[in-house]
């Protein structure tokens, strides 16, 4: 039995896999990954040999079907979306302890309708930090984040706390 993480589109768009474990990634979602950083994360993990990248057949997991049918998720679920659900199974059949990586409320709905254990992505794993910076609310003056200044030293504006955008350590 071996730990299996398995990752949809947006957990590896936002950095997340394990360095000491098998992660696989079904290649429908494999394929959504247009953001470059992300797309040469994923090719340095498959070289790595810790990515791998399957195709799984939905249709081949009727546990997959009825739990869709009954929960009124099957709209809701992409095509993309079922085949993560069915990559899980699978690896779950062959005996191994998965885990899926997403986001996705659907997903994981399905996924706790199955028994089968998921993950948000902003839990465990990235490591990712929020910096702040200070703007003048008028004339949008960018001032460091720990200025002392209340006012702007140019137009008289207050000076707002503001979050810059997160930076993601790949
Ligand atoms: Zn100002």
């Amino acid at each position: 039995m071996m730990k299996v993480y398995n990752l949809d589109a947006s957990a590896l768009i936002n950095g997340f896999y394990k360095e000491d474990c098998l992660n696989v990634m079904v290649s429908s979602a494999a394929a959504e990954i247009k953001d470059i950083n992300a797309e040469m994360l994923m090719n340095n993990c498959i070289n790595d040999g810790i990515l791998k990248i399957e195709s799984v057949d939905s249709r081949e997991y009727p546990r997959l079907n009825d739990v869709l049918l009954d929960s009124g998720d099957y709209m809701r679920l992409s095509q993309t979306d079922r085949d993560v659900v069915a990559l899980a199974l699978k690896y779950e059949s062959m005996g191994h302890d998965v885990v899926t990586i997403s986001d996705d409320y659907s997903i994981q709905n399905v996924l706790k309708l199955l028994n089968l254990k998921f993950q948000g992505v902003y839990t465990k794993g990235i490591s990712q930090t929020v910096t702040w910076q200070k703007i003048c609310k008028g004339c949008r003056r960018e001032y460091p984040g720990d200025t002392k200044l209340i006012e702007c030293d140019v137009c008289g504006s207050p000076i707002i706390r503001k979050r810059r955008n997160s930076h993601r350590n790949y």
